[in-house]
């Protein structure tokens, strides 16, 4: 029977409104929702994926056990009972377990329920995820000055008059760590109504060329930017917090004294953005009307991830723009995630290896090969990825390989076997995506707007299908069970997300979500939320974290020290790829090849490479060949690799993805290069050397 199902594209944070239309099980067309409240009918390619994903006969459908080369399907007791009772004889014996959660998890409000169950069953402080690999210097400065690690200042792009995007590129992504479907049109808005985009990237992104002005930036230099604007700013009298004044600690007096020691015309040569250029922007960001300082990706891969994010906040705060409508503004959602869970956490205890500090109860990612490799008391013998491709996502994704080769015990909850995968000796596979139910937990308290919206599953599980949360839970209690452990009870999550919602403000519940498929709008976020937001104990925000504060001497220092000769490798993305998660599917990998190599024509004329010549670029850590693309689109000294490629490893099975394969660029990131505030790997910056590959 013919049936439209009314959903939520879970791919990408934006949290699209869909219609599925579907014949019994069999997905029949997929297009976007008019009536959705938050994106009234925006999709992107990547939504029809979705049927892609439904149908792949390389998903993998019931457990399998890695047996020699092959694969061997089981049910699904004889894996929990199996892998329960190995994990159990390794920690007996004194190995160590870890854990790596991969990014789809923060789009899946039932799995991430039941994360704490598994953490609690492996008994480990070795817990990785994606965070370290993009975010986590937001969520630290966030419980550093505001009190806690998810009061993430969302972007008022609806009612700005100027937004400098440092770092990202929101057409490509459709926000990142910002639910804003259908940016174009919001761009649009702006320029109609008079406002101005400024973009300042490496490389002209798709953002960028839509921009009113864009300026190059030499990759890992952001804090010089950022840093100039705050001292052109103090130079021109316009630092102006307004009524945030009262709310600012003594930090903001010691942040200001040590910005003045710094001079605009240092900062500006040490990043290549014109000194003049970066004054007249400050005189724009304080000129009153609301302005928006925002930063993402290419800011947090950066050596100074989480002094970027400070500067950007002070920037905020000096031009009167935090928690100003317009500007950038504190949400108070549904299920509000700051009220229900605990503040963070930093340096509580240090990695075995490199006695790296935990962040929010993690590791940097970067040094999960060490706690596997590097032998001595609390070796991780064992490891569980949930929904992660951490081959491919983190620095030196080839030693990681060869890494899990070496594990006593891994287990993979993944549809596919992938780069990372294909490492495990058991793979539990959840349910393809329409058999879930969808509420964005954690992406709708960044959302450009206040809404809620909850989506059962289009189908029900098939037989021998289980959702992700399932497995999870069934992996703990199983653990658990073989351990000795107190058996834990899984969390209903939809219980829960009744409790959170009945304990929220807006006195909505389930019930009410279900009965409005399209979601309910709860308005554009308002202004004036500080204090009453805040968590920091004294209730005021704390302006200048110490580590930030310290930070600015190693900033000196690497504006002092000599350049490294050389091109400096940045990645990249585009709207038909997320990370490695779609690169089977067939809808989305036509067109033309889009893992090449950018090089800016003077670098490419000086090593006699031409258009579609294939390159080699070598790293530190690694070496890859590639097709290069000579655009103007790159600056000078920079060239760009997209990440989520890299399918062509031995063992993967997803053959549309392996047609054309591409190359990882995280086979040349180094993963000795960290951010040594948060933790958070460089992946922007890597020195290469590149050259006309001999021919064949
Ligand atoms: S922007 Fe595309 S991938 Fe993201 S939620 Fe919308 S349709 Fe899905």
């Amino acid at each position: 029977m013919r049936r439209t199902h009314v959903r939520t594209c879970h791919i990408c944070e934006a949290n699209c409104g869909i219609l599925v239309e579907m014949d019994g099980d069999a997905v029949r067309a997929i297009r976007g929702n008019p009536d959705d409240v938050l994106s009234r009918g925006h999709i992107c390619p990547k939504a029809t994926a979705i049927a892609d994903i439904e149908a792949d006969p390389d998903r993998l459908r019931r457990p399998v056990r890695r047996e020699g080369t092959g694969w061997v399907e089981a049910d699904w007791d004889e894996a929990f009972c199996d892998i329960a009772a190995r994990m159990a004889a390794i920690r007996a014996a004194g190995g160590e377990a870890a854990l790596y959660i991969g990014n789809p998890s923060a789009h899946n409000f039932a799995l991430g329920m039941q994360l704490g169950l598994l953490k609690k069953a492996l008994a480990t402080r070795n817990v990785f995820s994606a965070s370290t690999v993009d975010q986590i210097p937001h969520q630290l400065v966030q419980m550093w000055m505001y009190g806690h690690n998810a009061l993430f200042p969302i972007p008022d792009i609806d009612r700005t008059q100027l937004m400098l995007i440092v770092g990202g590129n929101p057409l490509a992504s459709n926000g990142s760590v910002w639910t804003v479907p259908d940016v174009k049109r919001r761009i649009s808005a702006l320029k109609a109504r008079g406002g101005r985009l400024v973009v300042v990237d490496p490389r002209r992104t798709e953002t960028a060329a839509t921009a009113d002005t864009h300026h190059f930036i030499r990759p890992g230099t952001d804090a010089a930017f950022l840093l100039g604007l705050l001292v052109a700013l103090d130079e021109a009298g316009l630092v102006n917090p307004g009524r945030l004044a009262p709310l600012l600690d003594p930090g903001w007096k010691a942040a200001w004294e040590a910005f003045g020691r710094f001079r605009i015309e240092a900062l500006a040569s040490w990043c290549a953005v014109p000194a003049e250029a970066i004054r007249e922007l400050a005189r724009a960001l304080g000129a009153g009307p609301p302005a928006i300082v925002y930063g993402r990706m290419g800011v947090s891969v950066s050596p100074f991830g989480a002094l970027n994010h400070w500067l950007i906040q002070c920037l905020n705060i000096a031009t009167g723009n935090l928690d100003r409508e317009g500007g950038l503004l504190f949400s108070v959602p549904p299920a509000d995630v700051v009220m229900a869970s605990g503040p963070g956490s930093y340096g509580r205890y240090r990695s075995r290896v490199r006695g790296l500090p935990e962040v929010m109860g993690e590791y940097p990612v970067a040094t999960l090969a060490d706690e596997i490799e590097t032998p001595g008391p609390g070796q991780v013998r064992a490891l569980v990825t949930v929904a992660g491709n951490p081959v491919l996502s983190t620095p030196d994704g080839s030693r990681l390989a060869r890494a899990l080769g070496g594990l006593d015990l891994m287990v993979a909850v993944d549809m596919y076997v992938t780069a990372t995968s294909a490492h495990a000796h058991w793979i539990l596979p959840p349910c393809g995506p329409l058999a879930k139910a969808h509420y964005p937990l954690l992406l709708g308290p960044i959302a450009v707007r206040n809404f809620a919206k909850y989506a059962p599953p289009a189908r029900p599980l098939a037989e021998g299908e289980k959702d992700d949360w399932q497995i999870v839970a069934g992996l703990a209690a199983a653990i658990a069970r073989a351990r000795g452990l107190e058996r834990p009870a899984p969390v209903d999550p939809e219980a829960a997300l009744d409790r959170w919602l009945r304990a929220g403000t807006s006195g909505l519940t389930l019930d009410d979500l279900r009965a409005a498929p399209h979601g309910i709008d709860l308005g554009p976020h308002a202004g004036g939320r500080l204090p009453a937001r805040l968590r920091t104990a004294d209730g005021r925000i704390h302006a200048a974290p110490e580590a930030c504060l310290a930070d600015l001497d190693r900033l000196r220092e690497a504006i002092a020290a000599p350049r490294p000769p050389g091109l400096l490798l940045i990645g990249r993305r585009h709207i038909r790829t997320n990370n490695s998660w779609l690169s089977n599917s067939r809808r989305l990998v036509k067109g033309p090849d889009r893992c090449t190599l950018m090089i800016h024509p003077e670098d490419a004329a000086r090593r006699g490479i031409g258009h579609g010549d294939t390159v080699t670029v070598t790293s530190r850590v690694g070496r890859v060949t590639v097709p290069a693309e000579v655009t103007q689109a790159i600056m000078p000294g920079v060239v760009s690799l997209p990440h989520g490629w890299g399918h062509g490893r031995p063992g993967v099975r997803l053959r549309v993805a392996q047609e054309r394969p591409g190359v990882s660029l995280n086979d040349l990131t180094d993963p000795a290069a960290l951010d040594p505030v948060s933790g958070n790997a460089v992946l922007n910056g890597t020195p290469v050397e590149v050259e006309r590959a001999a021919p064949a």
